[in-house]
């Protein structure tokens, strides 16, 4: 923990920059070497570009494309039936992106039966994708082209033959009902999927900041925080200050009114302020920042053998808060940071 662990991130981060020809490139070599180096999680990672330069999935995007017309009208349905907040696809849409030279990804719709066209917003330039009786010259290029997030579902579970897929909890899952609908009706294989929704709870040296300045300005105990205490004692300073400003209205002191309505605005400003930052995701770098390697594992493990299991639309769904061991604010017990933010969510400032 501490500074070493600061270095070695630090480190994975220059050396991803370094590495990598585009941000997305950076992003995937960051989490693969803190799942190595970090977590010691021992996965096998590639990149999806490697992928299409090889041409590994084209038979897959082959058969996608011969069903096309199918592809597209499942991919409607499922938004209709399952109420999804997804746009429709035309018709001649291809469900895969087209990589401009200047690097913008672009649309490619078909222009007759073998036929691509992608013209780009950007620069304007456009490509004709001449892929041949029933897309035998799809291997042409290939390797410009990338699978949206529908395609890419169906085309690595059937071509890889996953049992078990890791989903993410938000939007890829509404892409996922998509996915499933179609790859039912393209005959395409299907796996089991899991996804974990969870909140990470924990106090980070910005949270412990603000904590102690909410301390200070109205004289709370670390009780305060995890009892139903705190909005009671803090709407009590409030209507202090409040009444200050009342009498002085009263005496006609205009200065007092003043002083007083000042200090009302700073304090209302201060609990906004910090009611913001207990409401805010945070990056992961913030956790690791402030929580080693092992300390995070043994809290994403605790989560787990608490978890909530659910089974809904195929996906089996792992719900659970995440209290990560704190190491400021000593007088603060951590076995629920959750309690904590519940009670700073709940504050009223009128
Ligand atoms: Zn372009």
């Amino acid at each position: 923990m501490g500074e070493k662990q600061s270095d070695r991130i630090l480190e994975i981060l220059w050396k991803s920059y370094e590495l990598a020809g585009n941000f997305a490139e950076m992003n995937a070599f960051i989490f693969a070497k803190f799942c190595h180096e970090i977590f010691d999680i021992r996965i096998r990672f590639f990149l999806y570009s490697d992928m299409h330069r090889e041409k590994v999935f084209l038979n897959e995007a082959r058969v996608i494309l011969q069903n096309l017309h199918l592809f597209n009208n499942s991919y409607n349905q499922a938004i209709e039936q399952k109420h999804l907040d997804i746009p429709l696809v035309k018709e001649d849409r291809i469900p895969f992106w087209f990589e401009c030279e200047c690097g913008v990804k672009i649309e490619i719709i078909l222009i007759d039966s073998f036929t691509g066209l992608a013209r780009c917003p950007s620069c304007n330039k456009e490509y004709l994708l001449e892929f041949l009786e029933n897309f035998e010259n799809l291997s042409t290029y290939f390797h410009n082209m990338d699978f949206n997030a529908v395609s890419r579902n169906m085309i690595m579970a059937d071509g890889l033959g996953d049992s078990l897929f890791l989903s993410g909890s938000g939007g890829s899952l509404q892409y996922g009902h998509i996915s499933d609908r179609i790859s039912e009706n393209l005959g395409f294989h299907l796996p089991v999927t899991f996804a974990w929704r969870s909140q990470d709870f924990y106090l980070g040296m910005v949270h412990n900041g603000a904590i102690h300045d909410l301390r200070k300005q109205f004289f709370l105990s670390p009780d305060d925080f995890l009892s139903g205490t705190l909005k009671g004692k803090i709407l009590g300073s409030l209507s202090k200050i409040q009444a200050k400003i009342t009498d002085a209205e009263v005496a006609g002191d205009k200065k007092e009114v003043k002083y007083w309505s000042g200090m009302l605005n700073n304090s209302k400003n201060q609990i906004s302020m910090i009611k913001n930052i207990f409401a805010t995701t945070p990056s992961f770098l913030d956790l690791l920042e402030n929580l080693s390697g092992e300390e995070i594992i043994h809290a994403w493990n605790l989560t787990l053998d608490h978890a909530e299991i659910g089974y809904m639309n195929r996906v089996c769904q792992v719900s659970g808060k995440i209290n990560y061991h704190t190491h400021l604010l000593s007088d603060l017990p951590s076995d629920d940071m959750s309690v904590i933010y519940e009670n700073i969510k709940n504050i009223e400032v009128g």
